[in-house]
């Protein structure tokens, strides 16, 4: 990973310099008319070529290198937010009178953009556990897609990536799936999924200052569909945001080990706490999807985990508050930790969540020390014991 997407050696000089500038250029001009129809022509054999702004220059396909070797794929396309690459997948995977399946664990935006478009565009959606025998039940004539997510957001619910899977080739369905929590250790591509979709907004870029999304596949005709729609759309991403991002993937496997750590140190002192009801992060033994973690995961982790705890709506409040190390806000993967206290009506849907009526509050584990992080935690427990 270390080294996709760096510069080629200059034929004339045998030098290349080792982070790419950001190509700012929104067009390319060719010498004469040779020079172009010899780059239509490897762009028709399936080359990256780059003849205009719209498909990404030289800095967006070294980002893509880099998306494709962190997953495991032969082609990735970017997209303005893990958001707008989601949407990628519906709009180029799906028609009209289509149907799919989607895992009641994914990512909340996701069902606006179902309300918000998916419906009037005709492509039907059913949400179910994001298991064989849930999904099963939910097949229709039209079923053409699952699109799940592992682990689940806001509870980290590992799915069954090979079962799925298995389960989606044997029907013929595509079988798509969220992997921003997973990208660089959890390969959901060899574990059989046709499509990951990526947030680049979190580890990927992993410093908070940009937005950013990719999808990635093997499969060529799948590749052509994203590609086709994606050009057809107009999604395009600044030179700039590939350059800041690329930079941020240089030192990505380091920043996911710290963060994971720190993840899993304060994962096993919430666990012994009494205020804290349940703790769920995969990566820790008492987590209900950590036979699936170790089987599929190849000890990679995050920073991110959700606990559930034996307190009021009341104090939770003010238990959030109190942090100081944690700033209350939205997102993850970045450097600094965070706090989102979950709206009981956002993990409502998810069936893994069984109901409860306890609060819910989301942890981001940054790059802080983490004795730093637990006392922090350990303050903010004690004003509502
Ligand atoms: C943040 C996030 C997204 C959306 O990414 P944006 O860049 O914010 O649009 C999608 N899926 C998951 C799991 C995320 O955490």
């Amino acid at each position: 990973m270390q080294h996709a997407g760096m510069a080629e050696f200059d034929p004339v000089t045998g030098a290349a310099p080792v982070a790419l500038p950001s190509m700012r250029t929104s067009t390319i001009r060719f010498k004469n008319l040779a020079a172009l129809e010899q780059v239509a022509k490897s762009s028709a054999k399936g080359d990256r070529a780059f003849v205009y702004g719209r498909a990404g220059m030289d800095t967006h396909g070294a980002l893509e290198s880099i998306f494709c070797e962190l997953e495991g794929a032969q082609h990735a396309c970017l997209a303005s937010s893990g958001m707008a690459a989601i949407t990628l997948v519906f709009l180029s995977l799906l028609s009209s009178g289509d149907h799919v399946i989607i895992a009641d664990c994914a990512y909340g935006p996701v069902r606006r953009l179902d309300h918000a478009l998916l419906k009037r565009l005709d492509i039907q959606v059913s949400y179910c556990k994001g298991t064989v025998s849930a999904i099963a039940e939910h097949v229709r004539s039209n079923t053409k897609m699952l699109y799940v997510e592992s682990p689940g957001s806001l509870l980290l619910e590992m799915l069954d990536m090979p079962a799925l899977a298995q389960y989606a080739n044997a029907n013929n369905f595509i079988l798509a799936t969220d992997n921003t929590w997973g990208i660089g250790f959890y390969n959901v591509l060899s574990l059989g999924a046709h499509v990951s979709v990526v947030a680049g907004t979190k580890y990927v870029a992993g410093h908070s200052d940009l937005m950013l999304g990719a999808v990635m596949v093997n499969d060529p005709s799948l590749a052509k569909k994203l590609a086709d729609t994606h050009y057809a759309l107009g999604y395009s991403i600044s030179a700039d945001d590939a350059w800041l991002a690329i930079r941020g993937a240089r030192t990505f496997p380091l920043r996911l080990q710290e963060s994971a750590a720190n993840g899993l140190k304060i994962a096993q002192w919430l666990a012994q706490q009494n205020i804290v009801d349940k703790v769920y992060f995969p990566a820790l033994a008492s987590d209900s999807g950590h036979a699936i973690w170790q089987r599929d995961c190849n000890g990679g982790s995050t920073g991110l985990l959700s606990i559930r705890l034996n307190c009021s709506h009341e104090a939770v409040r003010r238990f959030v508050d109190q942090l100081k190390l944690f700033g209350i806000g939205f997102s993850w993967g970045g450097f600094e930790s965070l706090v989102q206290l979950v709206d009981p009506q956002a993990v409502a849907p998810h069936s893994y969540w069984n109901n409860s009526t306890q609060p819910l509050v989301r942890l981001y584990a940054g790059l802080e020390c983490s004795d730093d992080l637990i006392a922090d935690l350990e303050q903010a427990f004690s004003i509502i014991k």
